[in-house]
C-alpha cells in the first residue's frame, strides 16, 4: 500500500530520504525554498515543488493536512525548522519526524511535540567512535542512553563453544539475539548453536553489561 510522504528540506539528509522512500515506490511530496534543489528532485519524487515551509499558507495550498508522515530535514536554519514544525503540528500533522541540529534544538522540538526527533550527525558519530575504539565492534545502535545493540565479531574464546557453554546472559547480564552466519542470520539463536570462527554476534544489553562481556569473551 502506497503511503503519503512530505520531506521539507532537500540537503543531503533530506535528499537522502526522499530518494528511499521514493525507490521503496512511496508517494513523496519534495519540498524546498531553493529551486535548483526542487529541479534535483523533479524525476525522484512524485511531486516536488518551491515552498516555504514557515508560510503556513504555502504549506496549506500544498494538501500537507492530507499527509500521513512529514519528515523536516531543514539544515542549519534552526529558527525555520521549530517553525515549520510548529506550523504542521498546528495544522495536524499525524506523524512528524524532525532532524535536530544540536541538543538545544532537539530539546525544543520534543516540548513542541514532534513525534521522532532525529540527530544523524551525533548518532553516526557515536557510531563511528564505537567502531574505532574496538576492533571488533562492527556496528552499535543506542537504544537509550544507557542500552544498545551491537554487532560484534566472535572472539577466539568463543570459538567451537555453544551459547550455553559461554553462558552470557547469566554471566554478563546481556543477550545475543541473533548470529550473522556469512549471508546467513539466525534470528534467536538456540542455546545449543555453536560459534564460528568467523560469526559475527548481534548483542543487547545495557552498555555497562555488553563492555564487559566485549572484555571478557571478545
Ligand atoms: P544537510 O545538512 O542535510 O545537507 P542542508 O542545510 O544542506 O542540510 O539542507 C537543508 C535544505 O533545507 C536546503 O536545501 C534548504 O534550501 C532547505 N530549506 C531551508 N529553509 C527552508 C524552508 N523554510 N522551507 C523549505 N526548505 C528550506
Amino acid at each position: 500500500m502506497k503511503r503519503e510522504f512530505a520531506v521539507i528540506g532537500l540537503g543531503r539528509f533530506g535528499g537522502s530520504i526522499c530518494r528511499e522512500l521514493s525507490e521503496e515506490g512511496m508517494d513523496v511530496l519534495a519540498i524546498d525554498t531553493d529551486e535548483d534543489k526542487v529541479n534535483e528532485f523533479k524525476d525522484i519524487a512524485s511531486h516536488a515543488v518551491i515552498a516555504d515551509a514557515t508560510d503556513e499558507n504555502a504549506l496549506k495550498e500544498l494538501g500537507i493536512r492530507n499527509i500521513d508522515h512529514v519528515i523536516v530535514a531543514i539544515g542549519d536554519n534552526i529558527h525555520a525548522s521549530i517553525l515549520a514544525t510548529l506550523i504542521l503540528k498546528e495544522l495536524g500533522t499525524k506523524t512528524l519526524t524532525v532532524k535536530a541540529q544540536n541538543d538545544y534544538h532537539e530539546k525544543v522540538l520534543n516540548k513542541i511535540g514532534a513525534d521522532h526527533v532525529v540527530h544523524p550527525e551525533r548518532d553516526m558519530g557515536r557510531r563511528i567512535a564505537h567502531n574505532i575504539i574496538s576492533n571488533n565492534i562492527l556496528d552499535y545502535i543506542e537504544l537509550s542512553d544507557d542500552h544498545s545493540v551491537v554487532e560484534v565479531k566472535a572472539g577466539s574464546k568463543m570459538r567451537g563453544k555453544s551459547l550455553i557453554d559461554l553462558d552470557i546472559r547469566a554471566q554478563y547480564g546481556c543477550n545475543v539475539v541473533a548470529i550473522k552466519r556469512n549471508r546467513d542470520i539466525i534470528v534467536s539463536p538456540r542455546a545449543t548453536e555453536n560459534i564460528k570462527e568467523s560469526d559475527v554476534l548481534i548483542v543487547i544489553g545495557a552498555d555497562i553489561d555488553i563492555s564487559r562481556f566485549e572484555k571478557h569473551l571478545v
